[in-house]
C-alpha cells in the first residue's frame, strides 16, 4: 500500500517535468476499488470517488428518505412550506 503511494508521488512528479501526453487507455483507479479506463493526460488515475461509490449514487436513497421525514414533520407539526 504504501509503496504504490509513493509510486504514484514519483509519476505525479514526473509528470511536471515530460511534455503532457494523452493517454486514450489511462487507467483510472477508485479508492473503493472499482477500476476504468478513460482518456487522460496521465497513464494512471488514482480518485477517492467513482459512479459506483458517489455519494450522489450510494447516498441517494438516504437522501429521500429525510426528505420524507421532513414531509412528516411538517404535516404533524403543521408547518407550511
Ligand atoms: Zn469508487
Amino acid at each position: 500500500m504504501t509503496g504504490e503511494r509513493s509510486a504514484f508521488c514519483q509519476l505525479n512528479n514526473m509528470k511536471e517535468k515530460i511534455h503532457p501526453k494523452y493517454y486514450n487507455d489511462a487507467v483510472v483507479i477508485c479508492s473503493c476499488g472499482n477500476k476504468f479506463t478513460t482518456s487522460s493526460t496521465k497513464k494512471e488515475l488514482k480518485v477517492e470517488v467513482c459512479s459506483n461509490c458517489h455519494p450522489f449514487f450510494t447516498g441517494e436513497r438516504r437522501m429521500m428518505d429525510t426528505a420524507g421525514r421532513v414531509e412528516r414533520f411538517k404535516k404533524r407539526y403543521k408547518i407550511e412550506g
